[in-house]
């Protein structure tokens, strides 16, 4: 085992995703919201991605939407601790491009409480898209605090605390191809 592999099996106590599996559902979706949006007469979409979690995720996912895109970015940071969030949601990145008349999709890597979603579908929807949509491709129901479904969900997850695919823990585990577990002595470190 090199570096990396040894300190994946010290820390990682389980896969719950796998690559293959999350690859098969990145493709499912990205051809659901094709047809959607060819449905809807859409000629373009603007993705939003909410940075840093969804970026592995929204990369897959638009090299794989048969419709022009326009790739945007918000950042927004929620207060609390590392593994939980707060009610309170700032902003720290607006988009680049406007959105008013267009076809919004914001891209996500978890709904939890669902706060974070409710406020940014919130302060988009002034903005007055054409239509405004929210995918994520992990979805934890039984934390969820306020009434916030997304319209795209890869994948339903128990309550427990994942990495990988674009979520951290403290700034790390954010590359790993699959979505896991850390061993509960990982969270101390
Ligand atoms: P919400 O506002 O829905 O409570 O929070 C969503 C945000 O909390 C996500 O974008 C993510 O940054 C963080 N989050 C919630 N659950 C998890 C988790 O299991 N793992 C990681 N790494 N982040 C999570």
């Amino acid at each position: 085992m090199n570096f990396w592999q040894q300190h994946q099996s010290d820390n990682i106590g389980k896969i719950l995703l796998d690559e293959n599996t999350i690859q098969q559902r990145v493709s499912e979706l990205a051809k659901e919201i094709t047809e959607d949006y060819v449905r809807m007469g859409a000629d373009e979409l603007v993705t939003v991605g909410i940075l840093r979690g969804s970026v592995l995720f929204l990369s897959d996912l638009i090299r794989r939407i048969e419709l022009p895109v326009d790739l945007d970015f918000m950042a927004v940071s929620s207060y609390g601790g590392s593994t939980t969030s707060s009610g309170e949601v700032r902003i720290m990145k607006d988009l680049s491009h406007r959105i008013q008349g267009r076809h919004v999709l914001i891209v996500e890597d978890i709904v939890d409480t669902g706060r974070t979603l409710q406020f940014l579908k919130n302060l988009l929807g002034t903005r007055q898209p054409a239509s405004l949509k929210i995918c994520t491709l992990l979805d934890k129901p039984s934390r969820r605090l306020v009434d916030m479904e997304a319209d795209y969900v890869g994948f339903e997850v128990p309550d427990e605390f994942v990495v990988g695919y674009g979520l951290d823990f403290d700034d790390a585990w954010r590359q790993l191809p699959y979505i896991g577990v850390l061993k509960p002595e990982a969270y101390g470190k």
